[in-house]
């Protein structure tokens, strides 16, 4: 690309490209800590698939900026609770993506943040901490300074409504959720979509990781539902379904096999329809999920046909499922959409190779390290029939190799795709590397050093 014509329309100590839950916490992070701050999104509002994806779910605080979020999307009325006693016939439900597996009627409580007024709430959040924001913006390209083995970005080049212009800066952040700035600025990477390790039972459930799409349908009267399931024995709406089948109401291709094993949307992700989580702006509205069939493999990241025909296929299945519940499900009669995610979501996008790459193996051996962001977390990786590992991820991960001033965030961050499920990708950890990230930003900027060349010495969570 000939740059040397592209108006440079802004500067900043750091330029933030992508506001999720990454962008949007490092971008924060970073001018509460007094860096000059732009942040580049190409939608209408930070919170990438937790607001212009509509992925909701609002957990406990894990500290920081993401008990911060949380505590505010509720002291403003964004957050929905619902337990058993509103939506009884909830758990053990297999139309609920996350309390499915609970015993039928036993006690739960999920909360779920609406998602535009969380982005709302995100977005003056950045303006309180004197955040420039570009909105609309595309990010398309980088212009780089210096020779060899590592290299910098001079400037993040965007298409706006103004056309192309330059944003220059001294530290960048990716915060894409997809390594867009790593790929364009020539930095390895792994591409996604790899398949997920044979579970424990070596059961043959090893899938490539799907995007997905989610939606919202209003007016669903989920007692009835409950109800008919009950009565008719018939909990996964498989007779329905039998019956839209036979009378040619449904595409093939919408209803895919469960899969019932322990791996990676085996226990967890069910087939469809799938009815998500709590009513998320109130009652008798839900979120239901689109992912994209295993057997297409599409890598929306980095291959235009891809990401059309995903966007196409997606809308296709939509206006099926819900032409499908509203005609055959009890309880549906009355529901519509009200509102369709911005974008199909990439859940295993390009992995940067990082100066450390975070493997399943460090988890497994539970290794320890001199530059580790947080103290050790506990968690699981689903893939591993739940069981709980105690691991740390060092700052080196948060460092592309090649490129010296240009750091990582969220989805985008150096570890390999096995270790994706659940930990190294969910909203409050990806908040949290957003943190860490604009936190070594600031402090490089103010020692005069490229994020490289940073010590990390002290957990921060
Ligand atoms: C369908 C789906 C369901 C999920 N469900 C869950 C769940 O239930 N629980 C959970 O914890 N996690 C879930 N995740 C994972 C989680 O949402 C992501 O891992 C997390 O959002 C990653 O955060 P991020 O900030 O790195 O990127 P993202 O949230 O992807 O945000 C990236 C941002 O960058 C912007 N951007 C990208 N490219 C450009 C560009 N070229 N120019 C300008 N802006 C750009 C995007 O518009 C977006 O706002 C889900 C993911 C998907 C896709």
């Amino acid at each position: 690309m000939n740059t040397a014509q592209i108006p440079v329309a802004m500067e900043a100590d750091v330029v933030v490209i992508g506001a999720g839950p990454g962008g949007f916490a490092a971008a924060l992070r970073a001018a509460r800590e007094g860096a000059s701050v732009v942040v580049i999104e190409k939608y209408d509002m930070p919170g990438g698939v937790h607001t212009s994806g509509l992925q909701g779910a609002a957990n406990k605080g894990v500290g920081g900026i993401h008990s911060e979020l949380m505590e505010r999307f509720d002291r403003e009325g964004a957050i929905y609770t619902v337990t058993e006693k509103e939506l009884p016939g909830w758990a053990g439900n297999p139309l609920s993506h996350y309390e499915w597996y609970l015993p039928p009627g036993s006690p739960f409580r999920r909360s779920s943040f609406n998602p535009d007024a969380a982005g709302n709430i995100m977005s003056r959040m950045l303006e309180e901490a004197g955040v420039r924001t570009c909105y609309g913006a595309d990010f398309v390209d980088v212009t780089l300074d210096g020779r060899g083995a590592e290299r910098s970005i001079r400037e993040a080049i965007v298409e706006t409504a103004s056309g192309r212009q330059a944003i220059r800066g001294r530290i960048f952040i990716d915060g894409s959720g997809t390594s867009e700035v790593v790929a364009r600025a020539g930095a390895p990477f792994v591409r996604g979509g790899g398949r997920q390790p044979e579970t424990v039972r070596q059961d043959g459930c090893s899938r490539p990781i799907p995007g997905g799409l989610l939606w919202i349908m209003s007016g669903i009267d989920f007692a009835r539902t409950w109800s008919y399931q009950e009565r008719e024995n018939d909990a996964t709406l498989a007779k329905l379904i039998g019956r839209a089948r036979a009378d040619a109401a449904i595409p093939d291709d919408l209803y895919r096999p469960r899969l019932e094993c322990d791996g990676v949307y085996g226990r967890q992700y069910i087939g469809h329809p799938t009815v998500d989580m709590s009513p998320i702006q109130g009652p008798g509205t839900f979120i239901l999920w689109q992912n994209v069939p295993y057997e297409w493999n599409l890598h929306m990241d980095d291959d235009g046909e891809h990401a059309s025909r995903a966007m196409r296929e997606m809308r296709r299945l939509i206006d099926a499922e819900a032409k499908f519940l509203v005609r055959y499900v009890p309880g549906f009669e009355e529901a519509f959409i009200t509102h369709v995610g911005r974008y199909t979501g990439v859940r295993d996008g390009r992995h940067p190779i990082g100066e450390y790459v975070f493997s399943i193996d460090d988890a497994r051996e539970e290794r320890r390290f001199s530059d580790a962001v947080t103290n050790p977390m506990t968690k699981t990786f689903f893939w591993d029939a739940y069981r709980k590992y105690s691991f740390e991820v060092p700052y080196r991960c948060f460092l592309p190799k090649t490129i010296d001033n240009l750091l990582l965030t969220g989805a985008s961050l150096s570890f390999t795709f096995e270790t994706i499920f659940m930990v190294m990708r969910n909203f409050p950890w990806c908040t949290q590397t957003g943190e860490i990230a604009g936190f070594a930003a600031a402090e490089s900027i103010r020692q005069g050093i490229p994020p490289k060349d940073y010590r990390w010495s002290a957990p921060m969570f």
